[in-house]
């Protein structure tokens, strides 16, 4: 039995961590944050300067060159296995602090906090794997190489709603290379990062390798995008944000990474269980009340079963559990802040008055002071309105008909982003044929978000660019070089 949970007493007050070193910040102003579900101040973090962002570069850098760039990958990989465990000894913990500052469900939390030490355990092989090339085929004089190398420093800038899972589709493929991290969290959830200093230290982290500068976007986010000394940056939040980091990376022109929004479809043809689809339907878009990266928020549904289809759904939305985050039954918590909620308001107004028929939700839900937002469906959307094309970001979903394939791929396709897709259909032919003409990053075929470490994640078109997890998330990390070894006397070019 798990115990009711209750909020804390006082505001826990978060410090940041730099060279494996605890500062208070009590010198530093402060940024409360307010739980979404209950409306009461449960932490606050520092706002850290500059000069605390220039401190924690020139500490990852020690750490980069003095001890952990030339460590084995198998060492490596032991403190990656204690970090997993780590983990899971403080899951409760963790999750507790991160439903308390995203408004979550709290089995969604745990769910996510136990995913995130699958990750460390993941990459630990991995760090041992990393390979490259061999050129055997120039004849008897000359030998190739390509090898791979950690990039060095990397800076890795993370968003709200996935704060440590997130931060788990990273963290451990960059140390796994080699790298050394600064970080910069949310300012809103940066709790389970910071708790995460300490679970890195006991399983055996050298000092520097990982620093957490808390604080605002446009004072650390913007000193880490611009630095000189940072080899590579990993942005994980909005299109717009994510335009101004590449910009500003231009300083040193360092390496970036982008996992940016999306607008993805959910496809389901007349021939598909529509049973499971309806229920996947409905898990896409309530999923963390659809302020999901990867939510399914348009359903693009064959028109022969449109109308029976979306009554499906829409029997499932009525009966989503929203409500208090902690309570083990919640299934959808609440939405992040203030000005995110009336902006999710403000769509499902404009959705109206564009001519889209609301067909259930569309409100809030005011329960104890907590922001919540009813599960909302609406039908007649055309791909030129707003609540069509926009990343929402809420439980709002857009449902467009199709006649044919070609049309469904047609709708599909018609974003400027290109994160994710789902086809369901029991055809193998259907499904796949209209899976691979997709133009997103992570795709399902009669399941919608899914996965976990050993597969590449990341987007197409403006969803972004790079790719985290698997191998090719270690290697995302790593520079490559090429080597060429003359072998026997060399013929003079002055003979
Ligand atoms: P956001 O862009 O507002 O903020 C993301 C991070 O950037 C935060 O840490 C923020 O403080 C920081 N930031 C703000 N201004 C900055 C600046 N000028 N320079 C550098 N950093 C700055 O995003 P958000 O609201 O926290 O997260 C929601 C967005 O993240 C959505 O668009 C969602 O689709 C996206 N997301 C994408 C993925 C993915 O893997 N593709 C995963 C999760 C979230």
């Amino acid at each position: 039995m798990t115990k009711q949970l209750s909020l804390p007493k006082t505001p826990r007050s978060n410090g940041f961590y730099i060279d494996g070193t605890w500062n208070a910040g009590i010198d530093h102003a402060r940024l409360e944050r307010i739980s979404p579900g209950h409306g009461v101040p449960v932490s606050s973090v520092a706002l850290c300067t500059v000069e605390d962002t220039d401190r924690a570069v020139a500490a990852a850098r020690r750490a980069f060159e003095n001890v952990w760039g030339d460590m084995p990958g198998a060492e490596r990989g032991r403190i990656l296995i204690k970090a997993a465990e780590g983990i899971r000894l403080r899951l409760e913990e963790m999750a507790y602090w991160e439903t308390l500052e995203t408004g979550k469900p709290i089995s969604q939390s745990r769910a996510e906090i136990g995913g995130a030490a699958d990750h460390y355990e993941a990459a630990a092989g991995m760090a041992r794997m990393v390979t490259g090339e061999t050129h055997n085929g120039y004849g008897e004089a000359m030998l190739g190489l390509v090898t791979r190398q950690p990039i060095g420093v990397v800076a890795l800038i993370t968003p709200w709603n996935f704060p440590f899972i997130v931060l788990a589709e990273r963290m451990p493929f960059v140390l796994a290379a080699g790298c050394t991290v600064v970080l910069k969290p949310s300012e809103m959830t940066s709790t389970t990062s910071l708790i995460f200093a300490d679970i890195l230290a006991e399983a055996g982290l050298p000092s520097g390798v990982y620093n957490v500068v808390t604080g605002m976007g446009p004072e650390v986010g913007e000193a880490l995008s611009n630095h000189d000394d940072v080899d590579m940056i990993s942005f994980t939040g909005s299109l717009a944000v994510g335009e101004r980091v590449l910009m500003a990376s231009k300083s040193n022109l360092k390496k970036v990474g982008l996992e940016l929004g999306g607008k993805n479809p959910q496809i389901v043809f007349a021939d598909a269980n529509l049973d499971d689809a309806a229920d996947g339907v409905a898990f896409g878009v309530c999923f963390n009340a659809g302020q999901c990266c990867v939510s399914g928020s348009r359903l693009i549904v064959e028109a022969s079963v449109a109308e029976a289809f979306c009554a499906k759904v829409m029997e499932k939305l009525a009966r989503v559990r929203v409500g208090d985050p902690l309570d083990p039954d919640t299934q959808m918590g609440a939405i992040v802040s203030p000005e995110h909620h009336n902006k999710i308001l403000g769509y499902i107004e404009r959705g109206q008055a564009e001519g889209a028929k609301l067909e259930c939700g569309g409100h809030a839900v005011d329960l104890d002071g907590g922001r919540f937002i009813a599960p909302t469906l609406f039908s007649g959307v055309t791909p030129q309105m707003a609540i069509a094309k926009d990343e929402i970001f809420g439980p709002v979903l857009s449902v467009i008909p199709f006649e044919t394939a070609e049309e469904a791929v047609q709708i599909a396709n018609d974003t400027e982003f290109g994160l994710a897709a789902s086809v369901w259909s029991k055809n193998i032919d259907t499904a796949l044929g209209v899976i691979r003409k997709i133009r997103a990053g992570r795709c399902w075929v009669n399941t919608t978000i899914v996965g976990g470490p050993e597969q590449p994640m990341g987007g197409f078109k403006r969803s972004g660019s790079g790719r985290e997890c698997g191998m090719l998330g270690v290697e995302e990390y790593m520079e490559v070089k090429s080597i060429h070894i003359a072998l026997g006397d060399r013929d003079h070019w002055l003979a």
